[in-house]
């Protein structure tokens, strides 16, 4: 299977163009969504987190306990780089798992990963996707939708690799400026898709 990763910064758009491409019949594995899932539900993943960084991580019913982890990982580079290491692995095993039940039929499917790059998940894809967008398109969109202050989203930008460094790690790219098509771009780049994967 012809595998896609795609990636953006912060309020890019990235989960907005692959809606386009879910349109088009294309599967999306969003690997942002399935680690919230995997750590209650993998329990290789629920053990290690656990083990790494206690008993509370869990509330006694179960659910992930995120205030407590929030608390250890955030401003901790070393915490998180551990608690990465034990997701990361999990979702590849989850994307494998995806992937296998696959209708054959499909011709490609994307990855959506916030952290394609830093989590070298790109690795396990043939092909990457950027989407970018102008600083402050990204800074009103993220506010707006999650009802945060700039300064908030800032924090959450600075964290993040830079567009410059991720665009040289790409191979292709959508511009989500609201002034050129989202839709024209992913039609541009289903057709060289289906070319590639057909070849592959
Ligand atoms: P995150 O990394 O925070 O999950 P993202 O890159 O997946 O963000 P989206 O959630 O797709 O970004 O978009 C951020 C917000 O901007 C959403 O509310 C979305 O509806 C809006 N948005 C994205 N692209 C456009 C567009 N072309 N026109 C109008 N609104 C848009």
């Amino acid at each position: 299977m012809y595998k896609i990763g795609i990636t953006g910064g912060i309020g890019s758009g990235k989960t907005t163009v692959c809606k386009v491409f879910e349109v088009l019949g294309i599967p999306v594995f969003y690997a942002d969504t399935v680690a919230k899932e995997i750590m209650v539900s993998d329990q290789l993943l629920v053990d290690g987190v656990i083990a790494t960084f206690g008993e509370e991580s869990y509330t006694p019913d179960g659910e992930l306990n995120k205030k407590h982890l929030a608390g250890i990982v955030f401003n901790n580079e070393a915490e998180l780089v551990k608690l990465n290491a034990l997701v990361h692995p999990a979702v590849f095993r989850a994307f494998e798992e995806w992937v296998k039940q696959i209708d054959q039929k499909v011709s490609y499917i994307l990855k959506e990963a916030a952290l394609l790059f830093e989590s070298d998940s790109y690795k396990m894809c043939d092909t990457s996707i950027l989407v970018t967008a102008p600083h402050d398109l990204k800074l009103a969109r993220v506010m707006h939708r999650d009802q945060v202050s700039a300064d908030q989203v800032k924090a959450r930008m600075d964290k993040q690799m830079s567009d410059e460094e991720k665009t040289r790690m790409a191979d292709h790219f959508v511009l989500n400026d609201e002034k050129n098509s989202i839709i024209d771009q992913v039609l541009t780049l289903h057709k060289q898709f289906l070319i590639a994967a057909k070849a592959y």
